[in-house]
């Protein structure tokens, strides 16, 4: 069982608070869909709660411990990340660039144990990417990419997985995927925290959301009682029309002003 906790977190950049005052608690068993305009926040506190930046206020804590305070290597045992936009930088093949997401569990000398290649096969496979897997990730097209940056955060089976945009340019069916996949581990009880712009995606599969705002957490709770037209409207400043949200078949469908 693992916990989330962020107590009145603060950061500030150039003057101003990009995160302003958050207190929030998530828990094993939780999909949290972090949602919000550009610039409100999400991607400083994913990078808050996953112990990579230090608060200049308040703290962010992980099972009762400073998150800041936690040795490297067991925080990258217990706790995945995948930033927004990642990039391959050299050219490694698909398969060795999924295989670093299992570097904090290697042990320090010898081959890769047997097992981890199995895992490493398990993870192609399900972002779809066997057929790629000696192709030299740098000639990935985005989505590819995208889906072998994720492979990579979920090889080594983290108890906590916060992952910023992961089905940022994937396509549909690879989109559906992904969420479907960080819900099954969610139900398994890893906790997960995903920033995400599809909100019908969001309404349909997280068990929670997080609305950021200004910096500032405008919302918190589960979805189906969070993830409502006036909130929408309040946060993004567009008329939206949800319906079922919390449910497999929710959709969230932005309309114009005159519409409603
Ligand atoms: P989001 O992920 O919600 O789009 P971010 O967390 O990336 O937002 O950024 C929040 C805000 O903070 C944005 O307006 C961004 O321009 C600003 N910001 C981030 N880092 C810095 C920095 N080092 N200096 C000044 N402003 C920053
Ligand atoms: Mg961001």
């Amino acid at each position: 069982m693992s916990r989330i906790e962020a107590e009145a977190v603060t950061v500030e950049r150039a003057g101003r608070a990009i995160v302003d005052g958050v207190n929030l608690q998530i828990e094993s068993g939780q999909l949290v869909a972090l949602i919000g305009p550009n610039g409100a926040g999400k991607s400083t506190l994913l990078s808050l709660l996953a112990g990579l930046l230090r608060p200049d206020g308040g703290s962010a804590k992980l099972d009762g411990a400073a998150l800041t305070s936690i040795d490297r290597r067991k925080l990258a045992q217990v706790r995945a990340y995948l930033p927004q936009n990642p990039r391959a930088e050299w050219p490694v093949s698909v398969e060795r660039l999924v295989a670093l997401g299992l570097l904090p569990q290697l042990p320090a000398f010898g081959g890769l144990p047997a097992h981890m290649h199995a895992r490493v096969a398990m993870a192609l496979e399900a972002a779809d990417l066997t057929n790629h897997r000696d192709q030299p990730a740098t000639t990935l097209s985005g989505g590819e990419l995208g889906r072998a940056m994720l492979a990579r955060a979920l090889v080594g089976d983290p108890e906590v997985l916060l992952v910023d945009e992961p089905l940022a340019g994937l396509d549909p069916r690879h989109a559906l995927d992904g969420i479907i996949r960080l819900r099954a581990l969610a139900d398994e009880g890893k906790l997960v925290i995903a920033s995400l712009h599809d909100l019908t995606l969001a309404a349909r599969y997280a068990t929670h959301v997080a609305v950021m705002s200004g910096g500032k957490l405008a919302a918190f709770g589960p979805t189906s009682l969070t993830l409502t037209a006036a909130l929408l409207r309040q946060v993004f400043e567009v008329d939206a029309c949800v319906t079922g949200a919390g449910t497999p078949t929710a959709t969230v469908d932005f309309v114009p002003q005159a519409a409603l």
